[in-house]
């Protein structure tokens, strides 16, 4: 009974993944489980600034670190820079997330690898770097990657992020850090079908039982989210909270490479 249950969520599993453009062939870094403490990377996808400025703010208290995936940024304004450089200086990771936010498997299915990374990688970065951020990091728009582009980008970042979905046991999840570096982030934005802070909880009990690092992702982090692609104060705050109480630590995304 319990092998047939397992199974039914491994093939559940499997074909959410390869819904969401699954499979790898990136390389191991060196971890090792025994030496890092359980915790939790934050992850927040497009050009939202202003949002996660005021969300650092109200979140700073809990000593939280977030990963901003960054698209479109020759669009943000002087301001927007500034604050994106505030957030870097209170200790979060600034990285990529595409020049235009085209969809990765499509742009390259029709321009090629190279024409992909020469549209969205390039340029980004150059112009990211040309203000001071480095980027080391990249998040796929749409969560759409294919291998070829796995091999690709990963000479391009230490670490690439997909999405995953479903409010799978946490045992069958895919949004812990396994050592690898493609690596999953589940969705918290609430218009998400596994938007459920029971459930976010118990992902994140599961990470400090098990010694494991939770990975999520938002978009815009609001005081009322009553659009799509929102994630709630109150549901960050609650995950701060938890994270704290149980003594899971914050990790950005650069910070996984060290350990
Ligand atoms: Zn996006």
């Amino acid at each position: 009974m319990f092998r047939s249950k397992t199974f039914l969520f491994s093939a559940l599993g499997a074909a959410i993944m390869a819904f969401s453009g699954f499979k790898t062939t990136e390389t191991k870094t060196s971890v090792n489980k025994e030496k890092y403490a359980p915790g939790i990377v934050l992850t927040f996808d497009d050009d939202y600034v202003d949002d996660w400025y005021n969300a650092e703010k109200l979140l700073h208290p809990y000593g939280w670190k977030a990963t901003f995936f960054i698209c479109k940024y020759t669009q943000l304004t002087p301001e927007q820079k500034r604050k994106l450089h505030y957030l870097e200086k209170m200790g979060h990771d600034i990285a990529g997330h595409g020049f235009n936010h085209e969809n990765a498997v499509k742009f390259s299915a029709s321009h090629g690898l190279d024409g992909y990374v020469n549209s969205e990688i390039i340029p980004l970065k150059a112009a990211m770097k040309k203000d001071g951020f480095n980027i080391k990091s990249f998040a796929y728009p749409d969560g759409a990657h294919n291998p070829a582009l796995d091999d690709k980008l990963l000479g391009q970042f230490d670490f690439i992020r997909g999405t995953t979905y479903g409010e799978l046991a946490p045992e069958n999840q895919f949004c812990y850090y396994e050592g690898k570096r493609v690596i999953y982030g589940l969705g918290i934005d609430d218009d998400y079908k596994q938007f459920n802070l029971p459930y976010f909880k118990s992902l994140m009990l599961y990470a400090k039982q098990h010694n494991k690092i939770l990975i999520l992702y938002g978009h815009k982090t609001v005081d009322n989210a009553d659009e799509k692609l929102e994630t709630p104060f109150e549901a960050l705050q609650q995950i701060c909270e938890y994270a704290v109480d149980n003594g899971l630590k914050f990790y950005t995304v650069d910070e996984l490479k060290k350990l």
